[in-house]
C-alpha cells in the first residue's frame, strides 16, 4: 500500500474545543478559550484551618489551579476567611470554591468573611432545600454570588438528583407510547436538573459568564452520554468529574476512560479526579492523575515526560525501572521550584530504556535518553542528547551519572543566561 492511499484524512488530533462562556474563577478562567484547569477537593475538616491549609498548600503545590473545600457548618465558614489569609502568608493564591449542602444560603449570610474570601460557590440543587423551600434557598445563594460578585458551579449528582423532578420525568415517561429505560430517564433528569437551574439562576440576575455546570454520575457510560447532551444543549462552562470513581487503578482508569472520550470530543473545561484515597494515602494524587490525562492526551503540559520501555525477557535486572522511576519522581518534586526557574521545562522528553532493541532509536527521539544494557550486552550505556550519541556510561554509577546528566541538560537548555555584571 503505498503512502497516499493509506494515509488518513484526519489529524491525530481532538475534536475542537465547544465552545463556551468563560468563567473566571478568582482569576483562573474556565471555559471559553482557556486551557482545561485542574482542580481537586480537600478531605480535611474545614473547620480544622491547620490541617486544612496544610493540604490546600500540598494540592496548589501538587498544581491544582482551584482547590475545592466543605464548608458544611458554622465552624467550617468561620474558618474560612483564616484559611484563605494563610494560605496568602505562605505565597498561595488558589482560588478557594466553598462546597455547600442544605444550609449554604445561611451560611453565606451569617459569615459574610466567608461569601467574601471564597472565589466561587458550589450548589448541589438536589439538596440545597426541599419542596418550597428548594427554590427560594437556592435564589438566596445566587443573590450573595451576585452580591459578592462571584461565580457558582451548579453541581448535579447522581446520589442526590432532585426527586420530585425525577418523578415528574418518569411519570411522564410512562405515559409515552415507547417508554425509554428508567436509567434514560435518570440521566435527563440530570440533564434538566443543571439546565433549569441554570435558567433560575440567569432569571434571578447572575450572568451566563458566572456560571459553571457539572453532572455527575458514577458510570463511565453514563457520563459519557450525559456530557454529550449537556454539552450539546448549552453553552455554559462545564465541570467534568467521575463520582464516586473508587479507589487505586479502577478510579484512575474509570476517571480516564470517561474524561479522555469527552475531553477527545472537545468536551469540558475544567476536571476533578475523584479518587478515593487509601487509608492514610496522598491527597495530591488526583492532580497528579488529572495532570497526566490532560498531558498524555496532548492537552497540556505539566511535568517533563519519562518514556521508559515495559522491560521484558532481555532485561533480567530492575536498574532501569528504578532509574526511569527515580528520574521521573526526581523531576515532579522539582516542578515547583523549576517552573519558576528553568521556563518551559516541562516540555522535555527523557527516555531511559532497557537493552539495545528499542533503547538507541526511542532515546535518540527524546530531547535525553539513555539505553541501559540487556541480560547478556555489553555493560555499557550510550546517552543520547538531541538525537546525537553523547557519551557511554559504564560501571556502578550509570543511573547516578546519567541523573547528573539530565540536571545539566536542564541547566544548559532551560536555565536563563546570568545577568553580566
Ligand atoms: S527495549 Fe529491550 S528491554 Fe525494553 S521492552 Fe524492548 S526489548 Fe525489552
Amino acid at each position: 500500500m503505498n503512502i497516499e492511499a493509506s494515509h488518513s484524512e484526519r489529524d491525530a488530533a481532538p475534536l475542537p474545543r465547544r465552545r463556551t462562556v468563560g468563567v473566571s474563577v478568582g482569576g483562573v478562567m474556565v471555559g471559553a478559550d482557556a486551557p482545561v484547569v485542574v482542580q481537586s477537593m480537600t478531605n480535611t475538616d474545614t473547620a480544622d484551618a491547620d490541617s486544612t491549609v496544610a493540604q490546600v498548600a500540598a494540592l496548589a503545590r501538587a498544581g491544582s489551579e482551584i482547590v475545592r473545600i466543605t464548608v458544611d457548618r458554622d465552624e467550617s465558614a468561620a474558618a474560612v476567611p483564616h484559611i484563605r489569609e494563610r494560605l496568602e502568608r505562605l505565597g498561595i493564591f488558589v482560588p478557594l470554591v466553598g462546597d455547600f449542602h442544605y444550609i449554604g444560603h445561611k451560611l453565606l449570610a451569617d459569615h459574610p468573611a466567608c461569601a467574601e474570601a471564597l472565589a466561587k460557590y458550589r450548589i448541589n440543587p438536589g439538596n440545597v432545600g426541599f419542596k418550597d423551600k428548594k427554590d427560594r434557598q437556592f435564589v438566596q445563594i445566587v443573590e450573595m454570588a451576585i452580591r459578592y460578585d462571584k461565580p457558582v458551579r451548579i453541581g448535579v449528582n447522581w446520589g442526590s438528583l432532585d426527586q420530585e423532578l425525577l418523578t415528574r420525568l418518569m411519570d411522564e415517561n410512562q405515559r409515552l407510547p415507547r417508554p425509554l429505560s428508567a436509567r434514560a430517564v435518570t440521566r435527563e433528569a440530570i440533564i434538566q436538573s443543571a439546565l433549569l437551574s441554570a435558567a433560575l439562576a440567569e432569571e434571578t440576575g447572575l450572568s451566563r459568564d458566572k456560571i459553571i455546570l457539572s453532572a455527575k454520575v458514577s458510570q463511565v457510560q453514563d457520563l459519557i452520554a450525559v456530557y454529550r447532551d449537556l454539552s450539546a444543549r448549552t453553552d455554559h462552562a462545564l465541570h467534568l468529574g467521575l463520582t464516586e470513581a473508587g479507589m487505586g487503578t479502577k478510579g484512575i482508569v474509570a476517571s480516564s476512560a470517561a474524561m479522555g472520550i469527552l475531553l477527545q470530543e472537545g468536551i469540558g473545561d475544567t476536571i476533578r479526579v475523584s479518587l478515593t484515597p487509601e487509608p492514610g494515602g496522598d491527597r495530591t494524587r488526583e492532580v497528579q492523575v488529572a495532570q497526566e490525562l490532560l498531558q498524555v492526551m496532548g492537552f497540556r503540559q505539566f511535568v517533563p515526560v519519562v518514556a521508559a520501555c515495559p522491560g521484558c525477557g532481555r532485561t533480567t535486572s530492575t536498574v532501569f525501572q528504578e532509574l526511569a522511576e527515580a528520574i521521573q519522581s526526581d523531576l515532579r518534586k522539582n516542578m515547583p521550584l523549576w517552573r519558576e526557574k528553568y521556563p518551559g521545562v516541562e516540555a522535555l522528553n527523557v527516555a531511559v530504556m532497557g537493552c539495545i532493541v528499542n533503547g538507541p532509536g526511542e532515546s535518540k527521539h527524546a530531547d535525553i535518553g539513555i539505553s541501559l544494557p540487556g541480560t547478556g550486552e555489553t555493560p555499557a550505556a550510550p546517552v543520547f542528547v538531541d538525537g546525537k550519541k553523547v557519551a557511554t556510561l559504564r560501571g556502578p554509577s550509570i543511573a547516578a551519572d546519567f541523573q547528573v546528566m539530565v540536571a545539566d541538560y536542564i541547566e544548559r537548555r532551560f536555565g536563563r543566561p546570568q545577568a553580566a555584571e
